[in-house]
């Protein structure tokens, strides 16, 4: 295996979506493989794995071949992962969470939150202010909440974001970069 397993979770279920997990992880200890292999092997017809090969392509996660087949006189394209843009790639995807992540703290850091008894609508205090502390909705009253522990929580949230991001620079330094090669 050459791109942990835990960073192509989070690209397939954060970013890319499942179908392309598949193909991570069978190119992960490959090099070279052709799509009909690829195609085979996560059940999809040629043209179906080839849409998403290209997808991968256009992030440049993924790279490839050709080669004319000698006995069919077609091209076939051979596949391979490019293991350090996947890295980058991770990398910016953290860097975009840890920042969402910051922003949504501070907000409700600096931030009043009301909560109306009726329907359970939360709001800020400008829009609670807004409406005079009487839901739109349902009538009801609205109380001021206590947002702590949605604080602690996205907090411990953050701890993890940083801590994968301080370990993703020695998974960069350890991930050997292959370069394909065709014969
Ligand atoms: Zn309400």
């Amino acid at each position: 295996m050459i791109v942990p397993i835990e960073i192509i979770e989070h690209l397939s279920t954060d970013h890319l979506g499942a179908q392309y997990k598949q193909i991570f992880e069978y190119l992960n200890d490959k090099i070279n493989i052709s799509e009909f292999d690829i195609a085979a092997q996560i059940n999809k017809t040629i043209n179906e794995t080839r849409a998403i090969l290209y997808q991968l392509t256009s992030f440049n996660l993924v790279s490839s071949r050709k080669k004319k087949d000698p006995n069919k006189g077609w091209y076939v394209h051979y596949w391979s992962l490019n293991p350090s843009e996947i890295i980058y790639f991770y990398r910016k995807s953290l860097t975009k969470q840890i920042e969402e992540l910051q922003n949504k703290i501070y907000y409700e850091k600096e931030n009043e939150f009301y909560k109306c008894q009726g329907c359970g609508e939360r709001l800020s205090i400008d829009e609670a202010l807004n409406i005079s502390f009487q839901c739109p909705e349902c009538g009801s009253y609205l109380e001021p909440i206590d947002n702590s522990k949605l604080i602690e929580r996205l907090e411990s949230r953050l701890i993890v974001l940083k801590e994968k991001m301080i370990s993703s620079v020695t998974i960069t330094t350890k991930i050997k970069i292959r370069i394909p090669q065709l014969n």
